[in-house]
């Protein structure tokens, strides 16, 4: 499958890791929207938010751990943002499951 999050998670494209585990994986955005931007996908393909089921919804709980435990580690006491863009209106530019951690800077709320 042509998928640039699974060559990431397989170590075929070169990524700066943040965290990793046997389910998931940590790396900082190519494109930081903010001082700290990090993605967090499943090593597994998941297209969207959209494919979370009750057999595979896991893995989005172990992400939300890897969530605060990035964050205790950086030290972003001050908050952060986590998000996941999904499907066109979402803003979802890459078809694998990703939660965006953004943090070191106030983030506008709404959103654009
Ligand atoms: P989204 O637009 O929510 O689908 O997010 C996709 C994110 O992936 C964007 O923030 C991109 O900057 C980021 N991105 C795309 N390719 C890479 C890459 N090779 N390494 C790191 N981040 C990437
Ligand atoms: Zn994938």
């Amino acid at each position: 499958m042509d998928c640039i999050f699974c060559k990431i998670a397989a170590g075929e494209i070169p990524s700066k890791k943040a965290y990793e585990d046997e389910q998931v994986l940590a790396f900082y955005d190519i494109d930081p929207q903010a001082p700290v931007h990090i993605l967090i996908i499943p090593k597994r393909h998941i297209a969207s938010a959209s494919e979370i089921t009750s057999e595979n919804s896991g893995i989005v709980a172990h992400i939300y751990e890897v969530v605060a435990k990035l964050a205790k580690d950086l030290k972003l006491e001050k908050g952060y943002r986590v998000v996941t863009n999904t499907g066109e209106d979402g803003g979802q530019t890459v078809g694998h499951m990703h939660f965006h951690l953004l943090a070191g800077r106030s983030l506008a709320w709404p959103p654009g």
